[in-house]
C-alpha cells in the first residue's frame, strides 16, 4: 500500500504555499499536511490549519500569536520566531519539508530539515544559490533528497528521469537549457527601459507570483539565480547552462544529451504540477489539473536572450563560475535593490548596475561555510543599501 507523504509546508500563506494547499487538496491519498508555516499572515495560516488540521504550526512573527490561536479551531502545537521555523521543520513527523519562504530565511530551516532525515522540496531558490554547496553536501551526508519545486528545475529533474539527482548527472548531459518567459519587457528596447514603472514591471505575462519574484523575472534575475540553482542541484558546470527565451511558458526547460536528444518537459503553468511531482516522486498520480490542447497551442517560440539588454544573465554566470560567497552576495544586492525599485527609490536599469557594483567590489570567499555566507549576504545588503542612498543624493532634482 501506498503511503501518504506528509508534508511540512514552510511559507504556507505565500502563493506557491498556496499551490501546495491545492495539491494536497487534490490527491489527500498521497499527500498530507503534517505542519504549516507562515511569517505574518495569521489568520490566513489559521484558516489553512483549520481545513488540514496539521499536528503544528508556526509563526514567525511573534507579535501574531494570539491572532492566530484566535482564529485556530482546534489544538495544535503551536511554534513561532525564526527559531520556531527550524523547529517545525526538525520535530514534526514528516517524510518532505517544502521550503517555500521568500528570501534567506528558509536557508537554517532547511539545514535543519535535511539533518533530521527529511527529504527537501526546494521552492525558495535563495537557498542553492547561497549555500548550494552545502545544502547538497549535507543532503548527501543524511540520505536525504532534494526535489526541486522551481519549475525549471523540477522539468529538468523530470527529464533526468533516471538519474539520481546529487548524483554525477554530468557525464550523461551535454546541456542544460533553461527556459524564460523573457518577462514583460522582452520586446521593449533597452532604450525605453529608465521609463518601466513599478506597475509595468508586475504585470507578469504568463506566471503569477509575489511582487520581489515577478520583479526578477522582468529583469531576468531569476533566470540568473536558477542558472546557479541548476548548477547546484544537478552538478552541472556552469558552462553547460544555457537560457533560451520561450514566451509561451509550456516547455518548462529541457535537457540535451550526448547523442543530440533532447527531453523537454510540458505543462500548462501552474505550480501544482511541479509540486505534486516533488510530492508524489518516483511516481506519477492522476489530478484534476487540465490536460495541454495541443490543437489549441498555437505555436511555441523560441529566441536567444538579449544579454545586453538584460545584464542579470552574465552576472548570475559570473557569480556562478566563481562561486564561494559571490552568488550570495549577487542574491543579497538584488533583494536590496529590487525593493529599492519596488519603492520608487531608483529606476529598473539601476537594479542590475547595483548588483554588478557590489560584486565588483566584494573579495569572494572560497568553499564558505553558513556564517561566511550569512556574513557575505549582509555585507552586500549593507553596501547595496549604501550605494542606492548615495546615489539618490547625488541624483538632479526633477525638473518642474
Ligand atoms: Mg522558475
Amino acid at each position: 500500500m501506498i503511503q501518504r507523504k506528509r508534508v511540512v509546508v514552510l511559507g504556507a500563506t505565500g502563493s506557491i504555499g498556496q499551490s501546495a494547499a491545492k495539491v494536497a487538496r487534490d490527491i489527500p491519498e498521497r499527500m498530507e499536511i503534517a505542519g504549516l508555516a507562515a511569517h505574518t499572515k495569521a489568520r490566513e495560516l489559521a484558516e489553512q490549519a483549520n481545513e488540514f488540521r496539521p499536528g503544528a504550526v508556526c509563526i514567525v512573527d511573534e507579535t501574531k500569536v494570539n491572532e492566530l490561536r484566535a482564529h485556530l479551531k482546534y489544538e495544535p502545537k503551536i511554534f513561532c520566531g525564526e527559531e520556531g521555523l527550524c523547529e517545525i521543520a526538525q520535530a514534526v513527523p514528516s517524510e518532505m519539508v517544502l521550503v517555500a519562504i521568500v528570501g534567506t530565511g528558509g536557508l537554517r530551516p532547511a539545514l535543519a530539515a535535511t539533518r533530521s532525515g527529511k527529504d527537501l522540496a526546494v521552492a525558495s531558490k535563495e537557498i542553492l544559490v547561497m549555500a548550494g554547496e552545502i545544502v547538497m553536501r549535507e543532503a548527501r551526508a543524511h540520505g536525504v533528497h532534494v526535489l526541486p519545486v522551481d519549475s525549471e528545475h523540477n522539468a529538468i529533474f523530470q527529464c533526468l528521469h533516471g538519474s539520481r539527482v546529487g548524483s554525477s548527472a554530468t557525464e550523461e548531459v551535454r546541456r542544460i537549457i533553461l527556459t524564460a518567459s523573457g518577462g514583460p519587457f522582452r520586446q521593449t528596447p533597452g532604450s525605453e527601459f529608465q521609463g518601466i514603472t513599478v506597475e509595468q514591471a508586475l504585470k507578469h505575462p504568463t506566471w503569477n507570483m509575489g511582487p520581489k519574484i515577478t520583479i526578477d523575472s522582468a529583469t531576468l534575475f531569476n533566470k540568473g539565480l536558477e542558472m546557479i540553482e541548476a548548477h547546484w542541484l544537478f552538478e552541472v558546470e556552469m558552462k553547460r547552462i544555457e537560457v533560451v527565451i520561450h514566451p509561451q511558458s509550456i516547455v518548462h526547460s529541457m535537457v540535451e544529451f550526448p547523442d543530440g536528444s533532447v527531453l523537454a518537459q510540458l505543462s500548462h503553468s501552474d505550480m501544482c504540477f511541479p509540486i505534486q511531482y516533488a510530492v508524489t516522486w518516483p511516481e506519477r498520480v492522476a489530478n484534476s489539473l487540465p490536460p495541454l490542447d495541443f490543437a489549441q497551442l498555437s505555436k511555441l517560440e523560441f529566441f536567444a536572450p538579449r544579454y545586453h539588454d538584460f545584464p542579470a544573465l552574465n552576472l548570475a554566470r559570473r557569480a556562478g563560475e566563481i562561486g564561494g560567497t559571490l552568488p550570495a552576495v549577487l542574491n543579497a544586492a538584488n533583494e536590496i535593490a529590487v525593493s529599492a525599485f519596488l519603492d520608487n527609490r531608483m529606476n529598473f536599469p539601476s537594479i542590475s548596475q547595483t548588483v554588478e557594483a557590489v560584486m565588483a567590489r566584494h573579495q569572494p570567499v572560497a568553499h564558505p561555510d553558513l556564517d561566511a555566507i550569512l556574513a557575505g549576504d549582509q555585507w552586500a545588503r549593507r553596501e547595496a543599501a549604501q550605494l542606492i542612498e548615495d546615489n539618490l543624493k547625488t541624483r538632479k532634482p526633477e525638473r518642474v
